[in-house]
């Protein structure tokens, strides 16, 4: 058999590499043309797919390595050459990817068998058993489930520190003056340097900017990123997990969620190291836990609530959002100053954090209105770190509201949460203290418009009766400027005015 290795299963650990030693990898490029891809993602999956064919090589696999326009000539050059080879791969989590594979191998005379994918902590059978027959479902409590199973970060039966969750030490704004730890940059070599020509050549209508690649494309350089991590971010990631800092697009979050995805570190590796740091003193526990919980929590409840979504999960719109993303999305040309800082991170470096991506990009799209299909297709061409398996939970199902499926409320709020934990707002031409009149921050009259407009689908839904009590507080009066406003923000947002 041979082993057919998809750009997201670089992992020499993987099993079906325990027991082949014949590799097939496709390097599909039309397929980099769908949508304008961040040029960093495109050179990241190139890169790293022709590294890891030099170290299996280097390790003694027989690797054919196909550059081929789609997947479908890349299966027809190898079966004229090898015909009849059965090939192995690991289940793709993206949706009935395997399926589509195994029939264009199947009509091309080989076998596609398809094995558990060992780059995920949780297999679907231990999330079906846990979830039964329930078809909507909470973090926490899978979250926890997978501690007890696993033993991360336990004592015995208990959470280790007697919490599960440690998010009220983890909300702050770090003190004027405060610089986060330099990220670390791994300069391109000479096969990254031709990938990033070949891109810039190939894919002239890729949006997002070249000029600074500094991701890592290798397991060795993963795994340098982890420990650095570990050694320098990690203390201060849970305090200011939340928090936004005006020109720091990394702060001290891991920045690797690409890694991950690619197959060039496992969640498991990940989650042990933080622990191991954690046992040896070297880091605070509210800081670990919040990590463990990104990774063995969201991660992987992401995936699983995916999986067993679809394909409803991709369009739906429980909330019927029409409106286009606002032209700022594409340019990030706004006066608002959490938008054009935030899709700045996103264009030069193909990332956001969290809360960025969470509480300034979806929650703006949100409350504006957009559709949550299109903001998916920025999301996805946006980040580095995009897979439709990850992507449309967090934006359909998290950012976007557009399902219950995961979460009962919608993450929407006011410009409050964004002057809470930003300096953005203090140097903003909008003022976040307004609602109504010229100068009022945007993000205030779309999200009580927000509430107003989806009262009939969020008045009854859990913990949102303290916001209802709000908005019942407002006159007639009140509604109509707040409505006026809205739509003039809208009308703005059109034009690229915002
Ligand atoms: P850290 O903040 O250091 O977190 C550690 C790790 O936890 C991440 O590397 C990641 O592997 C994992 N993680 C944390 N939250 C999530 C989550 N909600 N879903 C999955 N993994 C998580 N993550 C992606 O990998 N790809 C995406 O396309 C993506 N799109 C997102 C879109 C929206 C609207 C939102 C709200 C979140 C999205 N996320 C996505 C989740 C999360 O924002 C990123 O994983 C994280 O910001 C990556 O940066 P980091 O590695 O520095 O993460
Ligand atoms: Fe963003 Fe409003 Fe603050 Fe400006 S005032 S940075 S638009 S939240």
């Amino acid at each position: 058999m041979t082993v057919w290795v998809l750009g997201d299963q670089l992992n020499l650990e993987a099993t079906p590499l325990q027991h082949e030693d014949h590799v097939l990898m496709i390097e599909a490029h039309e397929f980099g043309e769908r949508l304008p891809y961040h040029p960093q993602k495109l050179v990241l999956v190139f890169s790293a797919m022709r590294h890891f064919r030099d170290e299996l090589r280097e390790r003694g696999y027989e690797v054919t390595y196909i550059c081929a326009e789609m997947f479908s000539e890349g299966l027809d050059r190898f079966y004229d050459a090898t015909p009849g080879t059965n090939l192995v791969m690991m289940d793709p989590p993206s949706h009935g990817a395997g399926e589509r594979f195994r029939y264009l191998v199947e009509s091309r005379g080989g076998s596609l068998t398809l094995v558990e994918n060992d780059l995920f902590l949780t297999t679907p059978a231990e999330f079906d058993a846990w979830a039964g027959d329930a078809s909507s479902y909470r973090q926490e409590h899978w979250y926890r489930h997978v501690r007890r199973e696993t033993g991360i970060l336990m004592d015995g039966d208990d959470p280790v520190g007697g919490e599960w969750n440690y998010d009220d030490q983890n909300r702050e704004t770090p003190p004027d003056g405060w610089s986060p730890p330099e990220a670390p940059r791994f300069v391109p070599d000479e096969v990254t340097m031709e990938v990033i020509e070949f891109v810039r050549e190939r894919y002239p209508e890729a949006w997002g900017s070249l000029y600074e690649f500094v991701w890592p494309v290798t397991r060795k350089e993963a795994r340098q990123a982890l420990d650095h991590f570990v050694e320098n971010r990690l203390a201060e990631f849970g305090p200011y997990q939340d928090a936004m800092v005006r020109g720091e697009w990394a702060l001290c979050h891991s920045l690797l969620s690409a890694a991950i995805n690619l197959g060039l570190l496992t969640p498991h590796e990940v989650v042990t190291t933080v622990e191991t740091a954690y046992r040896d003193g070297d880091v605070p526990l509210n800081s670990v836990e919040g990590f463990v919980r990104q990774v063995v929590g969201w991660r992987e409840f992401m995936r699983h609530v995916y999986r067993r979504s679809m394909p409803e999960l991709t369009t739906a719109n429980q909330l019927d959002q029409t409106e286009s993303l606002p032209a700022g999305y594409w340019t990030g040309d706004t006066e608002m100053n959490c938008l054009s800082e935030t899709v700045g991170h996103v264009y030069g470096h193909g990332y956001a954090h969290h809360i960025e991506r969470l509480m300034v990009l979806s929650n703006f799209a949100l409350v504006y209105g957009v559709n949550p299909q299109e903001l998916t297709r920025w999301f996805h061409l946006g980040f580095v770190d995009a897979y439709h398996w990850v992507t449309t939970p967090n934006v359909v199902g998290m950012g976007s509201f557009a399902t219950d499926v995961l979460s009962s409320k919608p993450y929407a709020s006011s410009g409050n949460y964004v002057n809470k934990m930003s300096d953005y707002c203090a140097s903003c031409p909008y003022a976040v203290s307004e609602t109504v009149g010229e100068n009022s921050c945007p993000f205030n009259a779309l999200y009580w418009d927000f509430l107003k407009r989806h009262e009939e689908t969020l008045r009854g839904t859990g913990r949102m009766g303290l916001m209802y009590a709000h908005v019942d507080s407002k006159d007639d009066d009140e509604w109509e400027a707040i409505s006026e406003r809205a739509a003039k923000i809208r009308q703005m947002g059109r034009d690229g005015t915002l």
